[in-house]
């Protein structure tokens, strides 16, 4: 069964003899949050491209022997959590094409049709290739016909049809590069002579670097010795993930210049405005992503805020894995109910998102057996109703709960006294930004990218409307 998984992390660094390497594996670990199955760094020193890949977290993965042997002055890296051909370490990134271009990729390719055809009419090998490595392949042909990075990215961007922020290092260029709709995030950050380019902005804080700019939807970035250039390749049409600011981001980032933390407390206080008559006792975050959310509830509604649910901090996100074998044990052990907090109390337990509902169920359980007199299940989004197909591997539609049932049936399925969620304009609100920038298609099943053969896993059924 397809499981819930993260989307990757995409680092990048030019201009940093010596240490190029380190700086990637700091950044990487500072972006382990986007990807725990399998991590790589690709280096140059300008003749030669240097790489390593394994299945694992940063922290385990790399040794000083490793990085040592990761030489040259410009590196990218990846983190990796499979969105698509499975789980193994063939797939790692970065792609290396021939001793000429390092490839790394945040997102997913709904379709990958016009890549195959490209690369087939080309005579170019594309058997059990993931959507990452087609690109990268088209690149490589391009650059094997004499074309520079930028341009060979540039000929290449028309066949990406998807969801895409990209890294691409040759001996001599750095390139970052973003699809129009800028669906997942990409920022380009200045230490020193160094230049930088990462997924989040926690990256740059990890190595001392500063924030630039975003990469712009539909923006290609080269970086060389000549400095930062710029060229639009795509006119831009901003759809950024909402979900990035409900669950995937590092709440110390910046996403188009707001600040994650903020908009998480602002998702609790509007929580509180839509549902202002829900009567309890102490306010409780499921660990960790909700807890600015909980915070902000706490503030809006004066209720006191309580951790009483503590989490095990040598315990990664409950997802690492693929398969779904064991999930309920692991969240035993990831997560104790601290008794004397919620014993006799009227419980408001604030998560981050709903899914398959398989989290909120155990949890509402470890509650009332801890003494809870009541509990109030209170997510700081929308019900999720739909598929994400633009790099969070998501499970299919009958498996997402909010799809299948109505608020009242989830709420009896997780046994809680009542369940509220943030509406999707609440959301939105939340932000301070228009409707209009965002992907709120896990929410309203609006796809702002075409996702071709996918159309016809989806239902728009009655559902849809009732709640
Ligand atoms: P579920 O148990 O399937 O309802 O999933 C909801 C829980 O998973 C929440 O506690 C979220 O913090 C977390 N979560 C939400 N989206 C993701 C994701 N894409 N990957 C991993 N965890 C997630």
């Amino acid at each position: 069964m397809r499981d819930l998984n993260e989307k990757c992390a995409v680092f990048g660094i030019f201009n940093a003899p010596e240490i190029a390497s380190r700086q990637a594996y700091f950044g990487l670990f500072a972006l382990q949050h986007r990807g725990q199955e399998q991590t790589g760094i690709a280096t140059t020193d300008g003749k030669k491209i240097f790489s390593y890949k394994n299945s694992g977290l940063v922290s385990q993965v790399y040794t000083e022997e490793i990085l040592k042997k990761l030489v040259g002055s410009s590196a990218i890296g990846h983190n990796r959590y499979s969105t698509s051909r499975g789980s193994t370490t063939d797939h790692a990134q970065p792609t290396i094409i021939n001793n000429t271009v390092a490839f790394a990729h945040n997102g997913n390719l709904p379709s990958t049709k016009a890549l195959l055809e490209f690369l087939k009419k080309n005579k170019i090998s594309t058997e059990e290739n993931s959507d990452s490595e087609l690109m990268a392949k088209a690149i490589g042909f391009y650059m094997k016909k004499g074309k520079s990075l930028p341009e060979a990215v540039t000929l290449s961007y028309p066949l990406f049809t998807g969801a895409f922020s990209c890294v691409a290092l040759s001996h001599k260029e750095l390139v970052a590069f973003r699809d129009p709709r800028g669906i997942r995030p990409l920022v380009i950050g200045k230490n020193g002579k160094e230049t930088i380019v990462a997924s989040e902005t926690c990256a740059f804080r990890a190595i001392g670097a500063d924030l630039l700019r975003e990469v712009l939807p539909g923006e290609m970035i080269t970086i060389s010795k000549n400095g930062i250039k710029s060229k639009i390749l795509a006119r831009a049409e901003p759809k950024f993930d909402i979900f990035e600011f409900v669950y995937f981001s590092r709440h110390d980032c910046t996403v188009l210049g707001k600040s994650v933390y903020q908009v998480r407390k602002n998702f609790g206080k509007m929580l509180f405005e839509e549902h202002p008559k829900i009567k309890i006792d102490i306010v409780v975050p499921v660990p960790e992503t909700s807890i600015p959310s909980a915070i902000g509830y706490s503030q809006a509604s004066g209720v006191p805020l309580e951790l009483a649910l503590n989490k095990n901090r040598y315990i990664h996100r409950t997802f690492i894995e693929p398969a779904q074998t064991g999930r309920d044990e692991k969240l035993k052990m990831k997560l104790s109910v601290l008794r004397s907090v919620v014993k006799g109390k009227r419980v408001g337990i604030i998560d981050d998102s709903v899914v398959r509902g398989t989290t909120s169920k155990p949890i509402v359980k470890m509650l009332f057996d801890a003494g809870a007199k009541e509990v109030h299940f209170m997510v700081a989004s929308a019900p999720v109703k739909f598929p994400d197909f633009y790099g969070i591997d998501t499970p299919k539609q009958e498996n997402l709960i909010a799809s299948q049932k109505t608020i009242k049936e989830i709420c009896k399925f997780i046994g809680a006294t009542s369940l509220s969620y943030l509406s999707v304009d609440g959301m939105v609100k939340a932000t301070g930004l228009p409707k209009k920038v965002f992907c709120l298609s896990a929410f309203n099943g609006e796809y702002p990218l075409p996702i071709f053969e996918h159309e016809k896993e989806i239902k728009y059924d009655s559902l849809k409307f009732k709640d």
